[in-house]
Parts: structure tokens; sequence; C-alpha cells
């Protein structure tokens, strides 16, 4: 998961999916959680705010306009379920599966999900 607060600057990524190419070795795009890089990882993708605050409920934040970014197995363990469909905003390259980016299985598979699992 790849978000950040209020805006998408040019040049950063875009929920086009756009991903400048040295953006993958910038640390804003590790895990906050587990440190590993969302985007080698080919988990970029982006959910609902109501899902997001949930995930940071507590959490220290970043300062506007910074990136913050958690992979699908962090998000989960905050959420204390996995992530299913409706969580991801619908229609939005950046949640195409078959984006040029690619994809993980793993994302994959819950932008499909019909239910969430709890852990
Ligand atoms: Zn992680």
């Amino acid at each position: 998961m790849l978000r950040r607060k209020n805006q998408y600057p040019i040049g950063l990524p875009d929920l086009f999916g756009n991903v400048p190419e040295d953006f993958a070795r910038n640390d804003e795009s590790n895990c906050a959680d587990c440190g590993i890089n969302c985007v080698k990882l080919g988990e970029w993708y982006m959910v609902h705010d109501h899902v997001w605050e949930q995930a940071w409920a507590g959490q220290k934040r970043k300062p506007c306009y910074q990136i913050e970014a958690l992979c699908i197995g962090c998000l989960e363990q905050r959420l204390g379920r996995t992530l299913m469909r409706d969580d991801f905003i619908p229609d939005v390259p950046i949640n195409d599966p078959n984006k040029r980016q690619g994809a993980s299985e793993r994302l994959r598979n819950r932008l499909v999900a019909c239910r969430a699992r709890q852990l």
C-alpha cells in the first residue's frame, strides 16, 4: 500500500499507477512495519480512507504529503483480518492487477476476494 495524505503531487506515484523508475529504490516505498519495499513486492495499491484510517488509528503518522506504505500482510495484521475486494478503491489503474508494474499474488487474491478472513 502506498498512500499519501490529502494530495497526490506530480512526480510521485499516483492513482494512475505511475511509478517513476527511481521510486522503487526510495525508502518511502518501504512498508512502515516490516520494511519490505512495496513497489518491488508488487503491493502497490490503494484502499478506501476508512480502511486506511482504521489501520493507522493510534499510530504515529508522517507529515502531510509524505507517503505512508504498508504491505498487504502488515496492513492485514493491523486490521486483524484479510483484505477483500470492497476495501480497494474501484476502477483506478493502481488497483489493476494487470498493471505494468505487476501485482503480487497476494494482492491479486485480495482484489477479487468476496469476504475477509479473521486473523
Ligand atoms: Zn509489511
